[in-house]
């Protein structure tokens, strides 16, 4: 399979992540781009089921090497456009879920590590569902909010829930979690009192500066270790500045720059899966939004490829 031969000019042909090859079999997969266009968990302004088209068309702009790390995923595994996680039930939250999640299982036991575009938070879900099927993960989560919310209005399942459900469900380990970028006027100051009580590290935005993006990598490295770990960005992390087009955003975040620095810092762990989420394009006139979701995107595949280099060299290390 031919990854990246980036023969054509990048404005032409059908829009695929990263201009990676269209490949719904699965077959010969090693990294799978994974749409998921739902926003049925969203509690204020819509869209993000527009993201997944964006991020594809915006991914254009992408090239092969990491200028930083020089790291060159097209050619260290077979990346490939899987294409999109569709839910049957698309009005349907839970029946929504349930489709996202068999979707990813086949993904998973086809072999490929999943690297997704949401999409609203609340489809992380299901993903970690998939995926944490042998035990609890390790997650780094970017985020303005901590999405460990209890019932809003009468439902369980939306987007500012999902990691609280998780650790119920037993999919993430509390203590194995870290929130970066969190922030905010809150209506009730216990409202992300969960996060505290399960045991997970919470680096409000104050702190986040006194620490700074070595001192965050350095936890995050810290407190996961070796732990098999989901990588989840929700766009809204980064200041509006950078980021407006997503459906709650929050001044006072990071920079793209800095978010991609601490991605790469994430280089060298044990990474299973990540996604990009809450890229609203309706509120993105510029596609600037996008954009950043697709260099995320790239950022993610980059040390998704590292992972699964690292994990072939133990493997023929133990043969
Ligand atoms: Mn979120
Ligand atoms: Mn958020």
């Amino acid at each position: 399979m031919n990854n990246h031969a980036q023969q054509q000019p990048r404005y032409s042909g059908i829009a695929t992540f990263m201009r990676c090859p269209y490949q719904p079999s699965l077959a010969e997969v090693d990294i799978a781009l994974i749409g998921v266009p739902f926003d049925g968990g969203v509690t204020n302004r819509t869209g993000t089921r527009h993201g997944p088209r964006e991020i594809r068309n915006q991914s254009s702009l992408m090239r092969s090497v990491n200028q930083t790390t020089g790291v060159a995923p097209f050619e260290m595994c077979r990346v490939a456009d899987v294409g999109d996680a569709l839910p049957e039930s698309p009005f349907e939250l839970e029946a929504s879920h349930r489709s996202i999640q068999a979707f990813f299982e086949k993904v998973v036991s086809a072999g490929a590590l999943p690297i997704s575009a949401g999409g609203d938070h609340s489809i992380s879900l299901p993903i970690l569902r998939a995926l944490a099927k042998d035990g609890p993960l390790a997650l780094v989560h970017f985020d303005a909010h901590c999405d460990t919310g209890d019932n809003y209005l009468g439902s369980k399942f939306h987007h500012g829930s999902p990691f609280k459900i998780a650790v119920e469900e037993g999919l993430i380990d509390p203590h194995k979690t870290i929130q970066i970028g969190i922030r905010g006027s809150v209506n009730n100051s216990e409202i992300w009192r969960f996060s505290h009580d399960s045991g997970m590290r919470v680096i409000y935005m104050d702190e986040f500066y006194e620490l700074g993006v070595q001192g965050v990598i350095d936890e995050i490295r810290q407190l996961v270790g070796d732990t098999p770990a989901y990588v989840t960005f929700d766009v809204d992390a980064l200041d509006p500045a950078y980021a407006v087009g997503t459906g709650t955003p929050e001044v006072g975040g990071y920079s793209s720059f800095e978010a991609l620095k601490m991605i790469r810092g994430l280089a060298g762990m044990n990474v299973v899966g990540g996604d990009v989420v809450e890229v609203s394009p309706p509120f993105d006139p510029t596609g600037s939004t996008a954009l950043v979701g697709a260099t995320v995107m790239f950022e993610l595949i980059c040390i998704a490829a590292q992972a699964l280099e690292q994990r072939q060299k133990a493997a023929l290390a133990e043969a």
